[in-house]
C-alpha cells in the first residue's frame, strides 16, 4: 500500500492537524475542530478521545452567563507535557526542563569544561527525571558554532564538542532531539515570524540568521549566517583570521577581538567609551563603521527592513553604539532603501527558547516544513 494514503499515516496527520488547531487556537469546541480540519464528527470525538487519553489535551469548561450546562471546550494540556532546552556556550551548559508553557520545572547550570559531552549527558538525565510521569515532547540543543542541523553535527565550534554527532551521541536517551546554531534558534522561536529580517549576535563570536519569508535562510553546508567572516574593506591594516583570509569582521568587532587589539576587557572598554574617552572613543566609533560595510551590503542585496542584534557586546556598549552602526549603514544605502533601522531583541534565555522550540517544532506544522500561512 502507498505509505502517503495508508490508514495510520491518515490517522496521525489527521491527529497532528487537530493538535495544531488546538494549539493555536488555545480552548476550542469539537464542532470547530470538525469545520476547520473538514473532518467528519464521528472522526473528531474519535481522535480526540484517544488524544485526551494520550494525555495531549484536556476538557475544559468555559464559564458562559446563560443558564443550562456550561460548554466544554478543549484544551492542550500544557503543565502534564514537556520540553527540555539545553545551552552550550563558551560560558558553559545550562540544561533546563521546562512544561509546555514554558514554567521551568528543573534548571541546571555547568561552567565551561574540557569533558563537556559527558556532563552534557549526565545533566540530560537528571532533567529527564524532573519529567517524572509528564510526557517529554523533545529536546533542543542551542550551541554556538557552525551546525549541521540535519544530522546534529557541530561542525566548528569553540565549546569542545568539534566534529561530535550529538544527535548520534544522545539517541540512546530515545528522544526526538534537534541542535541548532544559537543565533538561527533564536529567530525561529521569535514572534516575528511574519517580517523579513537579520538577526545578529555580537558576543565572544559575531553570528548571524537571516530569517526570510517565514524561514531561516539555510545552505548546503550551513555556513549561511557567517557574518563574522564577511571581510572589511575599509580597513587599513586587515589581521589574519583563523579561517584562513585576512580582514574578516570577527578579527575586529568580536568581544575576543577587542580585548586583544585595546588590552583591555570589554567591560573596561565599554566604560571608556560611554565616558568618551579620547583614546577609547573614536576606536569603537571605528568598529561601527567596520560593522556597518558588510551590513550595508547584505541590507541592500537583501533588501531588508530590519536588523535585530543581541549579545554581550550590544548590552555593554548599548544605545549609542548602535546609533553609530546605524548612521553608517544609512551612509552607504542608496535613496530607494527601506531599511527602517537596528533593533535590541528582548531579553530571552537559550535553554527556554530551545524548550519553546520543541514544543512549537510539535504542535506546529508549518514549523515542520509544511506549507506557511503568510499575508
Ligand atoms: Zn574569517
Amino acid at each position: 500500500m502507498n505509505k502517503a494514503t495508508s490508514p495510520e499515516v491518515m490517522k496521525l496527520n489527521n491527529k497532528k492537524a487537530i493538535l495544531e488547531f488546538i494549539y493555536s487556537e488555545k480552548n476550542i469546541y469539537r464542532a470547530q475542530i470538525a469545520d476547520r480540519t473538514r473532518l467528519s464528527n464521528q472522526t473528531v470525538t474519535n481522535l480526540v478521545k484517544e488524544l485526551k487519553e494520550e494525555g495531549f489535551i484536556k476538557e475544559v469548561t468555559m464559564e458562559t452567563k446563560g443558564k443550562g450546562r456550561n460548554p466544554i471546550a478543549l484544551s492542550i494540556a500544557l503543565d502534564e507535557l514537556c520540553a527540555i532546552g539545553v545551552e552550550i556556550s563558551v560560558r558553559g551548559v545550562t540544561v533546563g526542563c521546562f512544561n509546555a508553557s514554558g514554567q521551568v520545572i528543573r534548571r541546571d547550570e555547568h561552567p565551561p569544561t574540557d569533558v563537556i559531552l559527558p556532563i552534557v549527558k549526565e545533566m540530560l538525565e537528571m532533567a529527564l527525571k524532573a519529567a517524572d510521569a509528564k510526557t517529554i515532547l523533545g529536546i533542543a540543543i542551542s550551541v554556538e558554532g557552525v551546525i549541521n542541523e540535519s544530522k546534529g553535527l557541530v561542525v566548528k565550534s569553540s565549546v569542545g564538542l568539534e566534529g561530535v554527532n550529538l544527535k548520534e551521541e544522545l539517541r540512546y536517551l530515545g528522544i526526538k532531539t534537534y541542535i541548532r546554531n544559537d543565533v538561527n534558534l533564536l529567530a525561529e522561536t521569535s514572534d516575528r515570524q511574519e517580517e523579513n529580517y537579520m538577526m545578529i549576535r555580537f558576543d565572544r563570536g559575531i553570528g548571524a540568521a537571516l530569517f526570510l519569508n517565514g524561514a531561516i535562510l539555510r545552505s548546503d553546508h550551513n555556513m549561511a549566517g557567517e557574518f563574522g567572516h564577511a571581510i572589511v574593506y575599509s580597513n587599513p591594516s586587515p589581521r589574519p583570521c583563523k579561517c584562513g583570509k585576512t580582514g574578516c569582521l570577527t578579527t575586529e568587532a568580536s568581544m575576543s577581538a577587542i580585548e586583544t587589539h585595546f588590552n583591555m576587557s570589554v567591560l573596561d572598554v565599554a566604560e571608556a567609551y560611554h565616558a568618551e574617552d579620547p583614546e577609547i572613543f573614536p576606536k569603537v566609533e571605528q568598529l561601527s563603521r567596520y560593522i556597518a560595510e558588510p551590513l550595508a551590503n547584505l541590507i541592500t542585496i537583501m533588501d531588508l527592513e530590519k536588523v535585530l542584534v543581541t549579545g554581550t557586546l550590544v548590552d555593554l556598549l548599548g544605545e549609542k553604539f548602535l546609533q553609530s552602526i546605524h548612521r553608517a549603514v544609512h551612509e552607504r544605502l542608496s535613496v530607494w532603501n527601506s531599511f527602517q533601522g537596528i533593533e535590541v531583541l528582548e531579553a530571552y534565555d537559550f535553554a527556554e527558547r530551545s524548550a519553546k522550540f520543541v514544543v512549537e517544532k510539535y504542535f506546529l506544522r508549518w514549523r515542520n516544513g509544511g506549507a506557511i500561512s503568510k499575508k
